[in-house]
């Protein structure tokens, strides 16, 4: 069950594991990327925390998304704040909705990540780590596992979206950076709900 509360929850946690893990996101955009990975994000859930307001989920997910599309650097910045406000539109103003309607939510955020960015599952994107863990969320099923494991695939990846899209066959051996800002994400989730069980 989601509510205001563990929406907040679940927001804090994230921004404190991104920031407590925001150099090793900036190495692995350094392999791949541009090495601004880590310290965009970071930004972005320093803005997401200052500006958090709202009464439900979905306001609560609305200033998110809202914060790191203004705050954020990067690609990574517009297509996470789609995720959070295409996720608080699907939302509504709910008070409070169980983990399935959540689930679903999160699947209609995805759907804008991959409508503005056209990164299908397995081309090496924070796609391949945000897919598994909602499927897992709708299912019952433990999201931070799932995510992990789609952060640790992309290691063996083409990547084919993006900046490291430009090292073609050179990605291959190296995890992508916003998949595994997204696997921290959902590790947040978990935590946060497991929290309040
Ligand atoms: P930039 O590449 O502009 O420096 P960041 O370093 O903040 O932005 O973010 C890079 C991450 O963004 C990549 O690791 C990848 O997961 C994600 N990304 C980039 N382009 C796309 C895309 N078109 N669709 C989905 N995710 C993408
Ligand atoms: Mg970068």
């Amino acid at each position: 069950m989601m509510d205001a509360a563990l929406t907040r929850d679940w927001l804090t946690a994230a921004a404190r594991l991104i920031n407590a893990n925001s150099g090793h996101l900036t190495a692995l955009d350094t392999a791949i990327g541009d090495g601004d990975h880590g310290l965009n994000l970071r930004r972005g859930f320093e803005a997401v925390l200052a500006g958090m307001t709202g009464e439900t989920p979905g306001a609560i997910l609305k200033a998110a998304g809202n914060a790191l599309i203004d705050a954020t650097g990067g690609a990574s910045g517009p297509l996470y704040g789609t995720f959070f406000r295409r996720a608080a539109k699907a939302l509504g103003d709910a008070a409070t909705v169980d983990d399935a309607v959540f689930a679903q939510a999160l699947a209609a955020g995805l759907a804008g990540v991959q409508t503005l960015g056209g990164a299908a599952e397995g081309d090496k994107t924070m796609v391949d780590a945000l897919a598994p863990a909602i499927t897992a969320l709708a299912a019952g099923g433990d999201p931070a596992s799932a995510a992990a494991g789609g952060r640790d695939a992309t290691e063996g990846m083409i990547a084919r979206k993006g900046r490291a899209s430009y090292l073609g066959e050179r990605s291959i051996g190296h995890i992508d950076p916003g998949a595994a800002s997204a696997a921290l994400l959902f590790q947040a989730l978990t935590t946060s709900m497991d929290a309040e069980r």
